[in-house]
This record gives C-alpha cells, sequence and structure tokens, in this order.
C-alpha cells in the first residue's frame, strides 16, 4: 500500500465541521440571518455589473476606506474579510504558535473552536454558569502568560447574552500579552460597541459581518479592526482576493442604505419581544437576549420539537451539544411575518410532542 502524506497533526485533531445545510426550504429561522432579503439598491449593483466587470481581480482597498469612514475609522484600521469566519481563521493564523492558549469562555460560536484547533495552540475553555453569563472570574483565572488569544463574542451566540463593556475592558487589561477579539456578529441588535477603543488599544480586534442584520450572508462579507501597529501581519497572512468583486461592488450600496437596514432591525426587535412573550406564557425556559435569535429549553424532547418544527416548514437550531446546553434550541427573530408563523409552529409542536412546563 501506498504510504499516503498525513497532514499536520493539528488537522487530525481537528474536529469536522457540518452545518446542518441542505433542503433549508421554509422559515429559515436556524443560522441567525436575515429571513427576508438584503436591501433592494444591492440587487441594482448586481444588476448592473458587466461582464467586462468580471475579468479584473478584486481591489479591496478603495471599499475598506469607505468602511473605515462608515465607522469613524482609519482605512489601516479596517481590513475586509471573505465573512467574519476568515477573519477568525486570519487572526489564528497570525498570532497562535506551539506553546501558545487560546482562551474561550463557553458556549460560544463554533467557529473559533474550528480555526484554533487547527492551529498548533492549545484550547483553553471556561464553561458559563447557568444564566450564561459571560464567566468573567472564570475566565480571569484562566490568563497564563502563554495566554495569546482570547475570543468574546458580544452578543453571545448561541444564547445571546451580551459583555459588559467593563468587563471586556477587565480582560484587555489583565492580558496585555494576549489579542482579545471582541466579536460584534450581532452588533445592530444590540447597538453597544468597543470599535471607539481601536485607536488606543493594540491588543483589541473587533468583527463584524454583514451576514446577519445586512442580509448578505451568501455574499461572504466581514470585517476585522484593529490597532495599526497589529494590522500589517494580518494583511500578511489573509489571502490578497479573498473578497470577491461582487461582494465589494455591493458593499457600498448596503452600507449607504441605512433606511433599509434601520426597517429591518426594528423588525427583529419587534419580533423578539413577541417570542419573548410566547414563551413566558408557554412556561418556556428561556435566556435573555441582546441579538437576532433566543435560545429557548425544550428539555428531553428536543429532537422531536425540531424535527415537529421542520415538519411545519420552520427550521430552528438544535444546540443542545453545545456546552451547557443540554435541551436547548435556538430560534431566530426574523420579520414579523416570520416570527408569527414560527409561534402558531411551536404551539403546535408542542402540542404535537406533548411538551410539559415540568419536563426537562
Ligand atoms: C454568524 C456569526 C459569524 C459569522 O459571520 P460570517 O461573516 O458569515 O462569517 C461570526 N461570529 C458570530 C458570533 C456569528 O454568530
Amino acid at each position: 500500500m501506498a504510504d499516503y502524506p498525513s497532514p499536520r497533526a493539528a488537522v487530525l485533531r481537528t474536529k469536522e465541521y457540518h452545518p446542518p445545510l441542505g433542503a433549508r426550504d421554509g422559515v429559515r429561522l436556524d443560522f441567525n440571518e436575515n429571513t427576508f432579503a438584503c436591501s433592494p439598491k444591492v440587487l441594482e449593483v448586481l444588476g448592473g455589473i458587466s461582464r467586462g466587470d468580471l475579468t479584473k481581480y478584486p481591489e479591496r482597498e478603495p471599499v475598506e476606506r469607505l468602511v473605515a469612514s462608515h465607522l469613524g475609522l482609519h482605512a489601516g484600521q479596517v481590513l475586509l474579510t471573505n465573512g467574519v469566519d476568515e477573519a477568525i481563521h486570519v487572526l489564528c493564523q497570525t498570532f497562535l504558535e506551539a506553546g501558545d492558549e487560546f482562551l474561550l469562555p463557553v458556549p460560544t460560536y463554533s467557529m473559533y473552536e474550528v480555526y484554533g484547533s487547527s492551529t498548533d495552540a492549545k484550547l483553553v475553555c471556561v464553561q458559563a454558569g447557568e444564566d450564561f453569563a459571560f464567566p468573567l472570574e472564570g475566565l480571569l483565572q484562566k490568563i497564563t502568560p502563554a495566554t495569546k488569544l482570547i475570543a468574546i463574542a458580544n452578543p453571545n451566540s448561541p444564547t445571546g447574552r451580551a459583555v459588559p463593556r467593563e468587563a471586556i475592558l477587565k480582560v484587555i487589561e489583565s492580558a496585555p500579552h494576549a489579542m482579545v477579539l471582541v466579536d460584534e456578529a450581532y452588533f445592530h441588535f444590540y447597538g453597544h460597541t468597543v470599535l471607539d477603543l481601536i485607536d488606543h488599544i493594540p491588543n483589541l480586534v473587533v468583527t463584524r459581518t454583514f451576514s446577519k442584520a445586512y442580509g448578505l450572508a451568501g455574499l461572504r462579507l466581514g470585517m476585522l479592526a484593529a490597532h495599526e501597529s497589529q494590522m500589517h501581519w494580518m494583511r500578511r497572512v489573509i489571502s490578497p482576493y479573498s473578497v470577491n468583486g461582487l461582494a465589494l461592488a455591493c458593499l457600498p450600496a448596503a452600507i449607504e442604505d441605512a433606511t433599509y437596514l434601520e426597517w429591518y432591525v426594528e423588525e427583529v426587535l419587534q419580533g423578539r419581544d413577541l417570542l419573548i412573550k410566547a414563551f413566558q406564557q408557554r412556561s418556556l425556559r428561556y435566556w435573555p437576549s441582546e441579538a437576532n435569535f433566543l435560545l429557548v429549553k425544550i428539555g428531553a424532547k428536543h429532537k422531536q420539537f425540531v424535527s415537529a418544527m421542520r415538519q411545519r416548514d420552520v427550521l430552528v437550531r438544535d444546540r443542545s451539544n453545545d456546552p451547557g446546553c443540554d435541551g436547548c434550541v435556538r430560534i431566530t427573530v426574523g420579520t414579523l411575518e416570520h416570527i408569527n408563523r414560527g409561534i402558531r409552529a411551536l404551539d403546535e409542536s408542542l402540542a404535537e410532542i406533548r411538551w410539559s412546563p415540568n419536563e426537562d
């Protein structure tokens, strides 16, 4: 038998990530996407793309300047990425090596672990308590001289819980030798940011995505902001054309259409209140969320629940395998129309699985 080359040890250790895509027709309350559409202005831009336009290698810089000025940053502090997922990958590849530790409060966004574990660094997880509040004390205790990267999703997924600014500052101060990622993927539903600190804090990285509120998950657009002294390392690592020309062409229109974004965010905030009321009326346990989704405890029948919802063409995400999330399901909040359909399906599904408030 031939001796095939084997990958690095870290790759052998890395778990495969299989998001439950496939046959996603119906109301998609499973991936925290915009459930409706992107701005119509974006489609106008796409309609105007010529055959000649597609012959060119994409130029990231002009759009980076635009995004920077939109966010009140300098162009040198902003890097556009192929989704925030690429930003996380670039961060891991830029900073993590053997002997380093990557510190993560869990449960949290899956891709930190995916990209972290394919480096030679060691993952160190800190479990949040039952309320899923940010485990500040536990995290501070785990900071060592080897800590090189700390990832904080704010608001967090799959819980929706926000991290107070003082807690973030405390982590940054306590680990000046580590890069601290504050992933603001759900910023528009929350409204608080630490982007204003980028000028002064060289170990802070902030990411934002265009996949959620903006409704552009299919284009793969994210961005990373950091102090200029750190940015050139990450520019060395990122592939020069990872953000494609169509995405770059669409981005200015998406940013300029503030009216559309505000409309969608308002729909979600109203929908979130409706879904919370529905949970309260049915005595379902849920966690307070600052994002476009809610985590709810279904208990032992979580699998039956998800499939009963699917039979009603409403897709929701089983998060039971996330640390501390046994029996939990995450439901994305979309437009009011979609959330009302979700609530109808919720009622029918709970009845079908004979759910009662006392089960766990
Ligand atoms: C969805 C999500 C992302 C991924 O965003 P992309 O830009 O689509 O790669 C990043 N971080 C968190 C916390 C998310 O929930």
